[in-house]
This record gives C-alpha cells, structure tokens and sequence, in this order.
C-alpha cells in the first residue's frame, strides 16, 4: 500500500478532504486509536495540517495515519465548561485581517486584540482596510495614519476597495506562495474579497462533486481555497477572533512589539507597566514612542485578563 503525503484543506469534525502532493482529493477518516500529540482539543485534526494518509475501501478514500508536527496553529476556547479547545487552522504563513473605517468601523481595540491574539500564535499579520471608496479626504488621512502607526510596529497595512477593484494586485503579491488566514468582522468585505481573489468558487478546492453532500454544507468549519501564484487561504466562516492563548498578564506586553525593545528595562521584572516606579515602557509612552490607542488597547487586554482571574 502507498503511503501518501497530503495537506488537510476542508474538516467536517468527522472526515477531512485532504489533498495531496500529487494533486488528488481524497476524503479521509481517522483510525480508531489516532495518536495523538499533549494539546488538549476537541478534534485532533484541522484545515491547514500535513498528514500522511493510505489510500483504502472505494476510490478516492483514504486513512489518516500520521500529522506532521504544526509549525502553528490558532485555538479556539470550547464554550463548553470544560478544558478542550478547537484547532480552527495550522500551519499558517500570515494572517490577513480586514476591517473598515466606515459601514462598519472596525475598532482600534478590536484590531489590536486581533494582533496580539496572532503575535501569540506566532503568526505575522497584514492589515487590509477595504472600502477606500466610502472615505473623504478626512477618512484617507486617518487611513494614512492608521498606516504610520501599524507600519512602524510592522505590520504591513493595505489600503483597497474590492469594490471598485483597487489594491487587489498588492494583496495577491501578498499572498504569493503563502498560507494565509483571512479574519474580519462581518460587514468587511471579506467575502467579496474572497470572491474577488477565487473567481469562480468552482476553484474552491473542498468542494468535489463526488462526495460534496448537497444540504449538510456546514460551513461552521475552515476552508481552503487555492488561487494563483501558489497561494492557499483559509476562511474560517463565523470565526471572528483569534482565541487567546493561555497568557499570563506579564506576558501580553510581549505581544505589543513596540514595547518589547523596553520590557528589560523596566525596575521590576514582574512589570506590568501600569504605574510603577521605573517602568521603561510608561517612560516610553510619556516621550511618545507608544501611540496612545496601543497602550489603551494594552490596559484594556490587562484588565480582562485580570478579570478572568
Ligand atoms: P463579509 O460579511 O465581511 O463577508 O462582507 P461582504 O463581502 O458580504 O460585504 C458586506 C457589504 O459590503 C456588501 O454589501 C458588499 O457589497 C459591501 N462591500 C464589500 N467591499 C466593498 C468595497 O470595497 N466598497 C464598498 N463601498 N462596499 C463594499
Ligand atoms: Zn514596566
């Protein structure tokens, strides 16, 4: 039997659609006892993971035998009271977070928590602002600032309109060759941007007509699509925000790279840079080298990490 290497591009929490390096499609279950690694989830297996499969029963299924170990990978918490999480996706190039000033405005908190939430998952981000179209000259300033601002901390930030079909070269440069996950709030666009990049959702590479159940389409479950220039991004329908990873509060200033050059520096190594004495990173911000939304933002994710104490 031939052992086969393939990447998972579509779960149902029952079965896997898995592609494989050659190109085929297979639709994979997991034996019985499927070892697994110490993570404590709900479903061992998400879009995005390598795994090796045998081809076995009719034609076009197969067995799930072994996962290659994730270079990453975002949780999200069970709802349900218990310690188990849900893998959304894995092995991620980036994250590509869309959000809009206008019809709906995302927040500046919303976009940070975003970003921290990926900085702890070890994932880069780009930060696409869609609907350049609905903005006045007002609007474009803050864009143009919004751009220094994430710019600076690294974050390449793009500025489109799916619309009206601007910027959509700079995304699919930004894609090239990379797994990307795409997040947004509703209302962003990233559908139509999604549909802008995939023309015919005939290219969406979960579907195969063979085994697509008509009716029982969830849609609850990350997907990935192929597109040119050998790029793959997963959507993850209904999937707003990145769970946190377990964070201890000394931690989350980590995740802010613009304060990290400072964390070393502060008086007390247990800082949390709210108000103590000698704290290199208040220091910073009073001379103006942490905006004032991020640190906002900072305080914010402080005090609900602390209330979930
Ligand atoms: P999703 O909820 O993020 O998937 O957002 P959709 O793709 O469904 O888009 C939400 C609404 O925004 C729809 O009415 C779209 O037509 C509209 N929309 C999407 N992109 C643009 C854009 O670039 N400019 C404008 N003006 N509207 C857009
Ligand atoms: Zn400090």
């Amino acid at each position: 039997m031939e052992q086969m290497r393939g990447r998972v591009i579509r779960s149902t929490g029952s079965w896997y659609e898995v592609k494989t390096e050659s190109g085929e499609i297979f639709k994979a279950r997991l034996r019985g006892k499927f070892k697994q690694d110490k993570l404590k989830v709900n479903n061992p297996i998400a879009v995005g993971d390598w795994v090796l499969l045998d081809q076995e029963g009719e034609e076009g299924s197969a067995v799930i035998k072994t996962i290659e170990p994730r270079s990453n990978y975002i949780i999200r918490k069970s709802t349900r009271k218990s310690n188990f999480s849900h893998i959304i996706a894995s092995n991620l190039d980036q994250a590509l977070l869309v959000a809009t000033l206008a019809f709906p405005r995302t927040s500046l908190g919303f976009i940070d928590r975003f970003l921290v939430s990926a900085e702890s998952f070890r994932i880069p981000c780009v930060l696409v602002i869609n609907k350049s179209d609905l903005l006045d000259q007002e609007g474009l300033g803050v864009v143009a600032q919004l751009k220094e601002l994430y710019e600076g901390i690294g974050y390449r930030t793009l500025l489109i309109s799916v619309l009206e079909e601007q910027g959509l070269d700079e995304i699919k440069t930004a894609l090239k060759g990379k797994t990307s996950l795409i997040s947004g709030h509703s209302g962003v666009g990233k559908s139509s941007l999604l549909n802008a990049l995939v023309p015919e959702l005939g290219l969406r590479i979960g579907e195969v007509s063979t085994f697509a159940n008509k009716g029982t389409h969830t849609t609850t479950f990350a997907e990935m699509f192929e597109t040119e220039g050998d790029a793959r991004i997963i959507d993850t329908p209904g999937i707003k925000e990145l769970g946190l990873v377990e964070m201890e509060q000394e931690e989350i200033s980590d995740y802010f790279p613009e304060m990290r050059a400072f964390l070393g520096q502060c008086k007390f190594n247990n800082c949390l840079h709210v108000n103590e004495p000698g704290c290199a990173v208040l220091e910073a911000f009073v001379n103006g080298e942490i905006a004032d939304s991020r640190y906002m933002s900072y305080l914010s994710m402080l005090e609900d990490s602390d209330n979930r104490r």
